[in-house]
């Protein structure tokens, strides 16, 4: 049994997520496929989906204060909501504005490590789990920088699904100014201790007012989530081509 993700069947999915939405229709009609993966590969996928920070961790802050931890948040839950829609399994890192450290963690940086801990041992105990961590960039040196840019881990078929996800996003996002997709840098302790493919997508830069206030709207938001979910299958697709 083949599942087909059919344009009309994401056409559905962003409309689950945003009724108002209507940009993304050319977009998903250039980038959907016929069959892409199969029920079996589909019920043996879950993506872990990660909002970045939370809890006293805001991570990126723009200068009028909107904190990164709760685009993350909005955004991935959209995600999850494409998804599930779409029947693939899904596991949030967290569904509120929380870090996920231990008991006994005690300052910042201890709460910190042991969040990210926690993050690890999520996706490392789901067999079949693929990460897609959400974040917001910075670049105060540069307040006109904007646009989505998607990085890959050193697991097999990261760097397939981040390509296909820059894609999406280069099509749908970055509009005038197309991103390439990058390794991650081997800094970043959740993507490198994963042992699942993993893609960290960050969304946009908080360093830029008039991103700022696009991220924190909902077309955009949604948009950004449609873009990473038909990046996902595209590049699924692609993996069970070659
Ligand atoms: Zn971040």
């Amino acid at each position: 049994m083949i599942i087909v993700i059919s344009k009309r069947w994401l056409l559905l999915a962003a409309a689950a997520c945003c009724i108002a939405f209507l940009g993304s229709t050319a977009f998903l009609e250039s980038q959907i496929a016929k069959p892409v993966f199969s029920a079996s590969e589909a019920a043996a996928l879950t993506v872990v989906l990660d909002p970045g920070h939370g809890g006293e961790d805001g991570g990126a802050v723009s200068p009028d204060g909107v904190e990164e931890s709760g685009l993350n948040l909005e955004i991935a839950l959209r995600l999850q909501e494409l998804l599930r829609f779409s029947g693939v399994k899904t596991q949030m890192t967290r569904i509120a504005d929380v870090s996920i450290h231990q008991e006994e963690a005690r300052t910042i940086q201890e709460k910190k490590a042991s969040d990210l801990r926690q993050r690890v041992e999520i996706v490392n105990g789901i067999p079949g789990a693929m990460l897609l961590s959400i974040h917001q960039n910075s670049l105060p040196s540069s307040v006109v920088t904007y646009g989505a840019q998607a990085f890959w881990n050193q697991q097999a078929g990261a760097e397939r699904l981040a390509v296909s996800i820059q894609d999406a996003l280069n099509q749908a996002i970055n509009t005038h100014r197309a991103k390439e997709a990058k390794p991650i840098a081997s800094t970043i302790y959740l993507m490198r201790q994963i042992t699942a493919p993993g893609v960290l997508v960050e969304c946009g830069f908080l360093s830029n007012p008039e991103e700022t206030l696009r991220l924190q709207q909902a077309g955009h938001q949604c948009r950004l989530a449609v873009a990473i979910t038909a990046g996902f299958f595209k590049g699924l697709s692609e993996g069970n081509e070659s």
